[in-house]
């Protein structure tokens, strides 16, 4: 079957799969900290319909998936579906994005059921500022599941810091000590405008370059990695002195749109070109309506076909998505 290629001569062979819009704890740059509306749970793509929405994106290209959600580990049963996902033929790379909450509960059924690779959000070691972030006390539970994570043998364990001005300098230089010390590679995440309540602002938005000149102040000179994937999300630097390496999601500051390779599911089965994409092509009414292999691929065609040359953060036009990270998976 002939690739999925955009208008733009985008390639995409990375889906993301939203398992479920809940979560189990409150990140403020994500969601609200009470009332938050969930989808029914019959909305919910079960194990079934995304192993067939795997297998037939696969047939399209598809290659690397990666679950998430909301957080995809109070999805009840899901080392099943890592299960099925990473027997699906074709598929190269598998990845969990978790905030780490119930890791040490879950992380060694999901090493049996095929998981290797894991990020781990977390942005910052302090626990006062932890419980500011998340509205919940629970570092501990997160350190706990990346020292078992570890001693299972996962590799590479990546964590997500999301970089917010005024409130995570500190933890900026502290978690790359932290990652150096562990060989684990720190992702920033500069503040995108995906959280529910409209707070996202530009001047929150801790950037790239100042959290590279940081890091170099504190630890040392980095250097960007030469032969770095172009396409994957993250622009990635070692430190000199050959110990850590750390990455930039610098979606606002220096987006990277023209190398997109990705689309996503929804966990109430919409499938999206762009995080921040208004419109989205609904999947689940094919799947439920018994509609055939050559619908699915017909719908997956018109997403990317619709596919934008970029967002427009960084334009008056700029309108943010229907619907916040947690909804969308991030
Ligand atoms: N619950 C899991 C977690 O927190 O990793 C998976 C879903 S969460 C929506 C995926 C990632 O989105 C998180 O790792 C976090 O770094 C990122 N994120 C959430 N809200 C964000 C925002 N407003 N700006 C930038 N990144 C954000
Ligand atoms: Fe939950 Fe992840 Fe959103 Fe935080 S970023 S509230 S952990 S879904």
């Amino acid at each position: 079957m002939t690739p999925l290629v955009d208008t733009f001569g985008r390639l995409h062979d990375n889906l993301r799969i939203s398992v479920t819009d809940r979560c189990n704890i409150r990140c403020f740059y994500c969601m609200p900290e009470e009332g938050v509306k969930f989808e029914p749970r019959e909305n919910i793509l079960t194990f079934e319909e995304i192993e067939r929405f795997v297998k037939i994106a696969v047939t399209m290209g598809i290659r690397k998936l990666r679950v998430t959600g909301g957080e995809p580990l109070v999805r009840k049963g899901l080392p099943a579906l890592i299960r099925k996902l990473v027997a699906i033929p074709g598929i190269q790379d598998l990845a969990l994005t978790t905030n780490g909450v119930l890791l040490a509960q879950h992380a060694q059924e999901l090493y049996d059921a095929g998981l290797r690779r894991i990020n781990v959000h977390l942005d910052t070691l302090d626990r006062e500022r932890f419980k500011h972030i998340t509205r919940r006390d629970d570092l501990d539970k997160v350190l706990n599941g990346i020292e078992l994570c570890r001693k299972l043998g996962y590799g590479p364990i990546k964590i997500n810091a999301v970089a917010v001005k005024n409130l995570v300098e500190p933890d900026v230089v502290e978690l790359a000590r932290f990652g150096r010390e562990r060989d684990i590679e720190i992702r920033y995440i500069e503040f995108m405008p995906l959280d529910a309540q409209g707070i996202w602002e530009r001047d929150r938005v801790l950037t790239m370059d100042t959290m590279i000149a940081m890091l170099q102040r504190e630890i040392g000179p980095l250097e960007e990695i030469p032969d770095a994937d172009p396409r994957a999300p993250a622009t990635e630097y070692r430190f000199k002195d050959g110990v850590g390496r750390v990455g930039f999601i610098a979606s606002v500051s220096k987006p990277f749109c023209l190398n997109c390779n990705r689309v996503r599911l929804t966990s109430d089965g919409k499938l999206r070109y762009c995080l921040f994409a208004i419109d989205e092509t609904d999947v689940k009414s094919l799947l439920r309506s018994n509609a055939p292999d050559s619908a699915i691929v017909e719908a997956v065609r018109s997403c990317v076909a619709d596919k934008w040359i970029g967002h427009e953060i960084n334009t008056q036009k700029f309108v943010p998505p229907p619907r916040p990270m947690y909804s969308i998976g991030g």
